[in-house]
Order: C-alpha cells, then structure tokens, then sequence
C-alpha cells in the first residue's frame, strides 16, 4: 500500500484570488461603477485621492450633475469649479481638473483619450490614476499604486522602506506589475483599490478576511505594524497668521487667494502678521478707520510642509469708503459663506460664528 502524500496547498495566483474576492466582497455599486464614460470615472479617480469613498459620494453626484460633460467643465469658470469643491480639501486637484478639462477640449477634439501615456500627460493625472482611468473607462491593461495599493504590496511582498523614496516606489511598480493578470483587468482594479481601503487598513487590518492572507509576508512575519515603513520624521515648520473678521451690516469681508501658493483661488479672510498693528493695516489698505474687537480662539491647521496657527481677531467698521471696493474684494453673509469656495479651516471658523 503506498503512503498518501502529503500536499502544500497550492494557492492561485494572486490576481485570480482577488478577482474572485471582489466578485463577492468588493464594492460594487458606486456612482462611478456604473458607467464607461471616462469623464465621469475621471472625476472620481482625482476626487477619491487623499478622500474617502463615502466623503466623496455627495461632491461627485452634485459636480457630475452641474458639469454633465468635458465641455460644460472646461466652459465654467474655475470660481463655480472651486464652490463644488469647496470642503473637499486639497484645492490643486480641482485646479488640475479644470485645467485638463480646458486640454481635453483643446487639444483632443472634446474627447477623452484612451491611451494611458496621453491621459497621464494632462494636468493632476500620474502614472496611477492614468492606468485606473485607461482600466475602468477602456479594459486597458495596467499597474496602478496609489496609496492603498503600496500599503497593502509592501505588507504581501514584504517591501521594506519608505514608500516616498525612489528606490522602494521602484520595487512596488516592478512587483504591480509582475502581478497583473492577463484578462479582467478592470475587477482585478477595483478588488486592489477595495482590499486596501476596507481589509489591509492602516491601522488594524483584517487578515482574517483577505484572499491573499495565505502567502503574505508581513504576516508571516509578524511585520504588519512596521510595513510599509513611515516617512522618515522631520520637523514640519511652524508659521502663525492673523486672520481679519471685518464685519459690517451683518456681512464679512472676503478676500480672494491668489491664483498661486496655498488655498490658490479660494476667498478668504485678509491677512496680516500677527505682530502687525491692525488699525494701521486696515488704515492703509482699506483707506477706514476699524475698531478691534475680540480676538478668538487660534486655529491649528496642518499642510503637507508646515503647520499653520491661524490667530482670528473680529473688527468693526462703522463706514466702508467706496474706493476700497476692488475685484478682489466681496462681502458675504455667513450663509453666503459657508455655501462659497472657502478654505476648510475658514469655513470651520464662519461656522462657529
Ligand atoms: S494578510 Fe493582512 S497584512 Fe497581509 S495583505 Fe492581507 S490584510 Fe494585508
């Protein structure tokens, strides 16, 4: 009698296993799923960086349903642009997305293009959101790493080392790509971007759950907490700023960002530094006379290179001299406020008001 063999289970590839995890578990009814229109898939791929799924579901029916189309988008003034994207954060992709639209009709006839290089060359498209765009839009074959998709290859394959330095986004591209399967590129997609943003979390994965939970290294080797590696630590700068709350007949002044450097576009609150004698600013830019009322809570806000103290102070004006009116210039109400293209820490204070 022969002795039964003892097997290794042999696991499928990974592509075959979370195509078939997706088929059962992935997200299947997102606005954006429903269709092949690469204008739409478009605006979701650029809207879903940095945001998650259900923050970005409300901004992407109200944008999709004010700009149907690639025309109606690049005819619009970016002022409009920027009201619908006004709370999202990260104010450079609705710039980007303008600006593309304006290429697309430009320089390809009103049509999105189908080829990956071509949609990577507009504006705020990498090499990651191009490749998603050419899969869902087209079934074209591609590798996509974004930011889930490098947590959750870096924790499989075991990658160690900050995925922001070349060396390492280099090796997480070669194995994306060693990956891909030959057919159902577009399920194959969506379970990476699925399995990274619900089960290989950053925080508290569920292996349990994963289909590729049997071959992965990190919990092989118990280095789940320490892949993929955080950024190296550096001390971000510390910046302060004095923001004016100048009121006058029950509404506020606002002023526009300009169209360079932070909050780009956005009205805003006028600035002033926060040693600046305020009369005197107010004086000379204003050409009025104010009076300094109380100064509220600070505010702290974090960019990706400093971090800002945002110092609001209310002031009163009794006569608004009309040659201080200028295009760059607009008094809102506060429901005016809250409903125009504000940055996300402005609009927080208006709230509290
Ligand atoms: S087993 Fe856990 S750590 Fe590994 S890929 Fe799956 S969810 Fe991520």
């Amino acid at each position: 009698m022969t002795r039964a063999k003892r097997h290794t289970p042999v696991l499928r590839s990974f592509a075959a296993r979370l195509i078939a995890w997706q088929r059962s578990h992935g997200r299947h009814d997102l606005p954006w799923q429903r269709t092949r229109d690469a204008y739409r898939i478009w605006l979701s791929e650029i809207m879903l960086q940095q945001t998650q799924v259900a923050t970005v579901i409300p901004y992407y029916e109200r944008l999709v349903a004010t700009f149907p189309d690639v025309r109606t988008l690049a005819a619009a003034p970016l002022d409009r642009v920027l009201e619908h994207w006004s709370g999202l954060g990260y104010y450079r992709r609705a710039h980007h997305l303008h600006a593309a639209a304006k290429a697309i009709v430009e320089h390809h006839g009103g049509a999105f293009p189908r080829d990956t290089q071509t949609i990577a060359t507009l504006p705020g498209i990498g090499r990651s959101t191009a490749a998603a765009i050419a899969a869902f839009a087209f079934g074209a074959r591609g590798a996509i790493l974004d930011g889930n998709v490098r947590r959750l290859l870096a924790r499989h394959r075991g990658i160690a080392g900050y995925p922001g330095e070349t060396k390492v986004e280099q090796a997480l591209w070669k194995e994306a790509e060693g990956l891909l399967p030959r057919r159902d590129i577009e399920a194959y997609t969506q379970a990476l971007m699925d399995l990274g943003a619900t089960v290989c979390t950053r925080a508290a994965p569920r292996c349990f759950e994963c289909p590729v939970a049997g071959d992965c290294i990190a919990r092989r080797e118990g280095r789940i907490a320490e892949l993929p590696s955080p950024r190296p630590t550096k001390m971000l700068p510390q910046r302060a700023v004095r923001v004016l709350l100048i009121e006058r007949a029950g509404a506020i002044l606002f002023e526009k960002r300009p169209a360079a450097g932070i909050w780009a576009g956005l009205w805003s609150l006028p600035e002033v530094a926060v040693d600046d004698d305020v009369p005197r600013r107010c004086k000379a830019r204003f050409a009025t006379d104010i009076v300094v009322g109380e100064a509220l809570a600070p505010i702290e806000h974090g960019f990706t290179h400093f971090r800002l103290t945002i110092h609001p102070q209310r002031v009163g004006v009794r006569k608004w001299p009309a040659r201080a009116e200028a295009p760059g210039l607009l008094w809102l109400t506060r429901e005016d406020a809250l409903a125009a293209a504000l940055p996300a820490p402005i609009k927080a204070l208006i709230r509290r008001l």
